[in-house]
């Protein structure tokens, strides 16, 4: 028997996969429709279908709330980068309904569920009597202590309002004005997400950029519908997954980018692979080059200063075309190695670039 402990995105998917050979439980203590999830929900449709899942299919029509086209992006100076990657770019759901849809998936390929949390009174008996035990727990670590297991040590702060705001309903908004991340607007429907991440508390970031919106008279009706807080473990690409009989997947291993703090997709298909001989081999090969890369990107914004940041954004305004064709939410090497393809970009690049961050690229 395998045993999946956590029945978000990355439980699920490793539940439903483990069953086709092995009888596996997953243990969530969350009841279906009071499940709390802290997300924004936007995922790409090429990860949905790398999933496995078809977002035009009848029952994704459960938790696609909206489809997205594309980004704007402003420096905090104010520079534009609007890319528009053609319709139906990403969707966005409502992460409970997905949760939801993703545990129905598992429970239709035998899973059997158990509604009730695992702590350090039953994780040894839990333990013994699996061949194999997958932690998918999120952001609590509390079973890697009790285990004696490495967790992620270093992570964003995040905080998301949904609110009425004046915003095209096709295209999400990034600013990049909070120091180590971004704040985003993410249409709904009648609604938005309005948040951010930081490296310290997002509460007075978040006071700061509604004011902004209020100012710009972006604010349809002050009232926040619902308030949310959640921390994003940083990918630490030394941090062990597989134990004898214990493994890792989703945010319990860090899988997430660390460019937008997404852990959905890659997470999702780490997890596929969850109950595999050589798992922490076969992520590492399908997915440990992208989340590294996105690692990498993050470290060398962050360190680039306000008026680098808002050079390179018009530098990618006009090579806007080549991030349409090639930009991929998860897979950072896509768009990589178009720009490496670009002479023109890449001079340009590399002439703007401070010296002493070129070595981290
Ligand atoms: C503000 C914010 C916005 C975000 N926006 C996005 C986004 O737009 N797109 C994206 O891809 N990602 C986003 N993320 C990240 C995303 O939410 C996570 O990467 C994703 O939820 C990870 O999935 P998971 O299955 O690993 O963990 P979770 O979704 O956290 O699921 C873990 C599950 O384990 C259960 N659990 C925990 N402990 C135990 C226990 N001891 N016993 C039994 N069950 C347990 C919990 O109840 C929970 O259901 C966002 C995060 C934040 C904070």
């Amino acid at each position: 028997m395998i045993s999946v402990v956590g029945g978000g995105p990355a439980g699920c998917i490793a539940a439903k996969y483990c069953a086709r050979e092995h009888d596996t439980v997953l243990f969530e203590p969350q009841k279906r429709d009071e499940r709390r999830v802290q997300c924004s929900g936007l995922l790409s449709k090429s990860g949905l279908q790398r999933l496995g899942i078809d977002p035009s299919s009848g029952s994704a029509k459960a938790f696609i709330q909206n489809s997205v086209r594309g980004a704007k992006v402003y420096s905090s100076r104010g520079s534009l980068l609007m890319v528009d990657g053609g319709k139906d770019k990403a969707y966005v759901t409502d992460r409970c309904a997905f949760d939801n849809h993703l545990l129905d998936e598992a429970l239709n390929a035998g899973v059997l569920f158990e509604n009730e949390t695992v702590d350090k009174k039953n994780i040894g008996d839990i333990r013994s009597r699996s061949e194999k035990l997958i932690l998918a727990t999120g952001t609590n670590y509390n079973l890697h202590k009790n285990l004696n297991i490495n967790a992620p040590c270093e992570f964003l702060y995040g905080a998301q309002y949904e609110m009425k705001i004046e915003c095209d309903p096709e295209y999400v908004e990034m600013y990049l004005n909070v120091p180590g991340f971004f704040s985003w607007i993410i249409p709904v429907d009648d609604y938005a997400r309005v948040g951010l991440c930081s490296l310290d508390n997002p509460v007075p970031h978040m006071d700061d950029f509604i004011k902004k919106l209020q100012k710009g008279k972006r604010v349809k009706d002050p009232q926040i519908r619902e308030r949310n807080y959640g921390i994003i473990p940083i990918y630490n690409p030394r941090l062990r997954t597989e134990y004898h009989k214990v493994c890792l997947a989703g945010d319990a291993a860090g899988h997430v980018k660390a460019t937008t703090g997404g852990g959905v997709i890659l997470g999702g298909l780490a997890a596929r692979n969850a109950a595999s001989e050589g798992y922490e081999k076969i992520w590492r090969k399908e997915i440990g080059k992208e989340l590294y890369l996105h690692l990498r990107v993050r470290r060398f914004l962050n360190n680039l200063s306000e008026k680098n940041t808002d050079k390179l954004i018009r530098l990618l305004a006009e090579n806007k075309d080549l991030i349409e064709k090639k930009g991929d939410m998860d897979m950072a090497s896509h768009l990589l190695k178009g720009f490496l393809g670009r002479p023109a970009f890449m001079a340009k690049f590399i002439l703007q670039a401070p010296a002493h961050l070129l070595d981290q690229v």
